[in-house]
């Protein structure tokens, strides 16, 4: 149960004074439903109110905030003219300046004869003085109180800075002071505050370096975060570590016999992979192993062959995809190997309903089917395994630690193979993942060219779509990518739909369209029909980001490349050159081009390491760059920042384990702020497998 201290900031936006429904609605979805969210969205820049001329001293284009008497009202005589209200001090006089103003609320806001504080930007025109929309009118008799330096905040569109602030303000005023949770040591080190001093002090910047990470009170809020998150992430991997495993080490001729039969042969990273799970798998303990490796070098087989050493002592294994296209995309890979050795595979979807459903369900609840391959529907409650030993988790990021331990808990003692096509660099390896052994395939499959790769700015479409004429005539298969803004996948469908129908005008009946909000079985319908040789050009969202397996697909473009992040563009470009034939990847922008965007799409033109490309990912993310953050398979922090505090995610992962040797049940007078901890960053069900346990 969340402690009680955490109450009032456990507590939803709208409960806010003057928070309504649609304020709510904005605010919940740039920040999270909380007033603890609330507290933890940042500043990133800040307005200086504490200049306060008289009238005729202020500076044109400075920020002033001036005490003046309302003199007169004057209306605007046309209607786009602006409504002006005359106002004075001591020295002289200033017109406030509103479009579109409403007369009877400017009449009560600035009534006159009365005084008024008004802050905003002092311009002059026309020889007189002027504020239009003054960011600040209140009434007050003492103008210290209004010379405050304000913290500006990132929004969104819809939200307006005034409302958000204000939420933000009231929100941390419901916060208390908690017990401490951090070492002292390293409190006194780091001159740190307390968390509370820490997140009054963060919304107060008064300077530039206030707003930088290292700001002791920003830098104390992120370690604050990292060691939940590493804390956790301890929990879980104890856990996971202290229910015995199962040593799968009796063995037939299976997983030999498989290998002999595949049409190709294993690459030498993809048999030391092996060995290193099959190891792994022989050991009383349960495996937690990440496979990484870049799109189309080989995981899928590795993983059906692992399954295999399951299946082999009369168990089962089971695939779990993060989409219903990609699971198909599996089921069709592994079910046509596993023919080839006599095993039984089936592929669950929520898509199925009813009569069939229930029928797979009892198969692989009787231990009929020996490999098992859905979405997350394999999570649900209702479905039980014979007995599971291997859950493999295809991840492409999409699943949290916590479904990964849902999984493994439908099996006796499973062992739980992640693979991930998002290759993480080094640094992040270490703290973000530390607690899963990794795998790495690095060399690509025999076959693999190298893919051809071009950054053209948008008005040279005509030459990409000549070329694409060209080449569809030598029996090529294209995808055409259009981006996905996050804010609004309908826009961003209206133009794959365009986008469809101007290149069917110019390709008739050559082009299919795919996007995001078709049902499962309309997408697997396109992908089977551009599969089988119907149309050459595919138009799609994201949706073939992840899966997707079209050999015969050598051409790629890219619509507004400049939108992507890198390993979202490095992955999409993977979906070709799977085959002997000559690939190209053609990345569109739309110019200007930005310093990061162009350094991004020079990377992928030069290099198609995934492993590279995921260093320099990261390294180009720390100039700021958000986009694609949420695919990118880092992890997200809402204070932390990857690329700054990397140190602190060290120190982080080191004290979590530390702590966990200690105190595994966090029990100790500096445990039980620890578990405050853990709830102020919403890690409840960790919590909950500590107390459980
Ligand atoms: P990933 O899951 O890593 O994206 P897959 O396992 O789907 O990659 O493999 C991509 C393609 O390469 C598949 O068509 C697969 O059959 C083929 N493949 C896998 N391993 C090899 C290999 N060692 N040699 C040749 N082709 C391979
Ligand atoms: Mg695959």
């Amino acid at each position: 149960m969340r402690p009680e201290l955490l109450f009032p900031i456990y507590t939803p936006v709208r409960s806010l004074p003057g928070v309504g429904p649609r304020l709510s609605m904005m605010i919940e979805k740039l920040v999270g439903p909380n007033l603890v969210d609330l507290c933890f969205h940042l500043p990133n820049g800040f307005v200086d109110r504490r200049y306060s001329p008289s009238i005729v001293d202020a500076v044109p284009g400075s920020i002033a905030t001036i005490r003046v008497k309302v003199l007169e009202h004057l209306p605007p005589k046309i209607r786009r003219l602006p409504y002006r209200v005359s106002c004075k001090d001591d020295s002289g006089v200033m017109e406030l300046v509103f479009f579109h103003a409403r007369k009877d609320y400017i009449e009560k806001i600035l009534p006159v004869g009365q005084t008024r504080i008004v802050s905003g930007k002092v311009e002059h025109f026309k020889g007189n003085v002027q504020m239009s929309h003054p960011d600040h009118i209140v009434k007050a008799s003492d103008v210290e109180d209004f010379l405050t330096v304000e913290p500006v905040y990132p929004l969104t569109a819809g939200l307006t800075a005034k409302p958000l602030t204000k939420a933000i303000k009231n929100s941390i005023k419901m916060a208390v002071p908690l017990p401490e949770w951090q070492d002292p040591a390293w409190l006194n080190k780091n001159k740190s505050p307390s968390w509370l001093e820490a997140l009054h002090k963060v919304h107060e910047p008064e300077n530039e370096d206030d707003l930088s990470p290292l700001a002791p009170s920003r830098k104390r809020l992120a370690f604050d975060e990292l060691l939940a998150d590493q804390l956790a992430l301890s929990i879980v991997r104890r856990t996971h570590r202290r229910k015995a495993g199962r040593a799968i080490t009796k063995h037939t001729e299976l997983v030999e016999e498989a290998i002999t039969s595949l049409p190709f042969r294993l690459t030498n990273s993809q048999t030391n992979s092996l060995d290193e799970i099959l190891k792994d798998m022989a050991e009383p303990l349960r495996m937690l192993r990440l496979l990484q490796g870049d799109v189309g070098s080989g995981k899928t087989v590795v993983a059906f062959l692992a399954m295999l050493r399951a299946v082999e002592i009369g168990a089962q294994g089971a695939l779990m995809a993060p989409t219903e296209v990609l699971a198909r995309q599996h089921y069709k890979t592994i079910s046509e190997l596993a023919k080839g050795v006599g095993v039984s595979v089936c592929i669950l979807t929520g898509r199925d309903k009813g009569k069939i459903r229930e029928k797979l369900l009892s198969s692989i609840a009787g231990g009929e089917i020996s490999i098992v391959i859905g979405t997350h529907a394999l999570f649900q409650k209702d479905i039980k395994f014979n007995d599971l030993a291997l859950a493999v988790i295809d991840e492409q990021h999409r699943f949290g630690v916590h479904q990964r331990l849902m999984l493994t808990d439908k099996g006796k003692a499973a062992d739980m193979l992640v693979m991930t096509a998002t290759p993480i660099p080094r640094t992040l390896m270490l703290c973000a993942y530390s607690d899963l052994d990794s795998s790495r395939l690095t060399d690509n499959p025999s076959g693999r060219k190298p893919i051809e790769t071009r950054a053209l700015s948008n008005s040279r479409l005509e030459e990409v779509v000549a070329r694409l004429e060209a080449s569809v005539h030598e029996d090529c298969k294209a995808f055409w990518v259009c981006p996905l803004v996050e804010e609004s996948e309908l826009i961003d469908i209206q133009a794959a739909t365009d986008r469809y129908a101007y290149l069917n005008r110019r390709f008739p009946n050559r082009v299919g369209l795919i996007h995001g909000k078709m049902k499962g079985a309309e997408k697997d319908k396109v992908m089977s029909s551009f599969s089988s040789g119907d149309f050459d050009i595919l138009v799609a969202t994201t949706v073939i980001e992840v899966g997707v397996d079209i050999p015969e697909a050598s051409i790629m473009v890219i619509e507004h490349a400049e939108r992507f992040g890198l390993s979202q563009l490095h992955q999409l470009r993977g979906r070709v050159g799977r085959s002997k034939r000559k690939s190209s990847c053609l990345l569109l922008y739309a110019p200007p081009l930005g310093e990061i965007a162009r350094a991004r799409l020079n990377v992928l033109r030069e290099t198609d390491d995934g492993f590279l490309i995921a260093e320099e990912d990261l390294k180009l993310r720390g100039a700021g760059e958000m986009l694609g953050t949420r695919q990118s398979g880092l992890p997200v922090y809402k204070v932390a920042d990857i690329t700054k505090h990397q140190e602190l995610m060290m120190a982080a992962r080191d004290d979590a384990r530390l702590i966990i040797e200690r105190d595994p049940t966090l029990k100790s007078e500096r445990g039980k702020a620890l578990r405050i901890l853990l709830y102020l960053f919403s890690k409840d069900s960790v919590v909950q497998t500590l107390s459980s346990g």
